[in-house]
């Protein structure tokens, strides 16, 4: 394109809150074939709210939490759905996972503490901290050792996961994200937080894959939860990364492009700026950290999915000037 053409297509980008890295970058967006978008954030809204506590019974005889009627396995314990009142077991759990979470900044952290505190619950004295990039935390409480994650991280501590299980699997097929919580190696529960799918998300990924652009999906989240977001926003499950730790999103991204596939990808994240950086093009959306937008080539300023198909319109010289 001549340099005049890079100015018009660069600054109807800007009035439509579009903004590419330079003349090259507009050259190359319009060669994309595939987006591959973060779930987390850029296909949901990243804003979490705790929607489930479930406490697990004690096992046997002494099936204690849970409402009448329901067909729980009492022979072996299990989850009990949440009930209208608020029984002790309940308590505990939640008051551990927001005492051990009231340390971490994780949006799944912060649902967490703010959901236990609207249950009347407030976190307790944390001593110490520890992230599990991508599987959770582990923290020294008043409430003992607390470690809140995913099911690998509680055997890695010889908690036994299995009686939360179903639970857990339930939840995630309604596109929750489930998380165990255990104190002092004992098994505690089930949390499960929420967030919304973004409006646009289903229009956008609609929009290109009425272009013959193929879409995926890299998420740290797990198998299921990942599957109902793609499900909901019309992404192909076989076009779905779950349970990819931070470090490897960037071999995610190469592994799409060994094809040859010219890959745009779209993150918000402090985890997301290798895969960004490793894509054909890299995209980082509004919400997005400082980092994410450092390592991009095009940013939408606004939180918008949307956004995307305009920059590809922009690119092909196919979005007017706003008069
Ligand atoms: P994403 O790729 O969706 O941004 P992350 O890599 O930040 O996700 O986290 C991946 C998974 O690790 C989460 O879905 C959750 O299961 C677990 N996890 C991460 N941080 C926490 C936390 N503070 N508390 C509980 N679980 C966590
Ligand atoms: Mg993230």
């Amino acid at each position: 394109a001549t340099p005049a053409a890079t100015m018009v297509g660069t600054s109807i980008g800007a009035q439509h809150g579009v903004l590419f890295e330079g003349g090259d970058v507009l050259e190359r967006v319009k060669e994309v074939d595939t987006v591959v978008f973060d779930k987390t954030g850029t296909l949901t809204e990243g804003e979490m709210h705790l929607t489930d506590a479930r406490p697990v019974t004690p096992a046997a005889d002494g099936a204690v939490a849970g409402e009448e009627g329901d067909e729980r396995d009492s022979e072996e314990g299990g989850v009990a759905p949440e009930a209208a009142e608020y029984d002790d077991a309940t308590e505990r759990l939640l008051a551990a996972a927001a005492t051990a979470e009231g340390g971490s900044e994780h949006p799944i952290a912060e649902a967490v503490v703010a959901g236990a505190r609207e249950r009347g619950v407030e976190p307790g004295d944390l001593q110490v901290l520890q992230n599990v990039s991508g599987k959770g935390i582990r923290a020294r409480t008043e409430h003992g050792t607390v470690v809140v994650g995913k099911p690998e991280l509680l055997r890695e501590e010889d908690v036994d996961p299995d009686p939360a299980l179903d639970a857990m699997r339930e939840l995630e097929t309604e596109g929750k994200t489930a998380m165990l919580v255990a104190a002092d190696g004992e098994l505690l529960g089930v949390l499960a937080v929420a967030d919304e799918v973004r409006e646009s998300a289903v229009d956008a990924v609609a929009a290109l894959r009425d272009r013959g652009i193929v879409v995926h999906m890299i998420t740290g989240d797990n198998e299921r939860t990942a599957r109902a977001v793609a499900e909901q926003v019309g992404i192909d499950p076989d076009n779905v990364r779950a349970g990819v730790l931070p470090e490897d999103k960037a071999d995610a991204v190469e592994s799409i492009q060994a094809d040859g596939s010219r890959a745009m990808m779209v993150g918000d994240g402090v985890n997301d700026a290798p895969a960004l950086a490793s894509a054909f093009v890299g995209v980082a959306i509004g919400s997005g950290t400082d980092v994410a937008i450092e390592a991009a080539d095009v940013t939408l300023m606004r939180s918008d999915p949307f956004d995307v198909v305009k920059a590809i319109n922009v690119s092909e010289g196919t979005l007017a000037k706003i008069k």
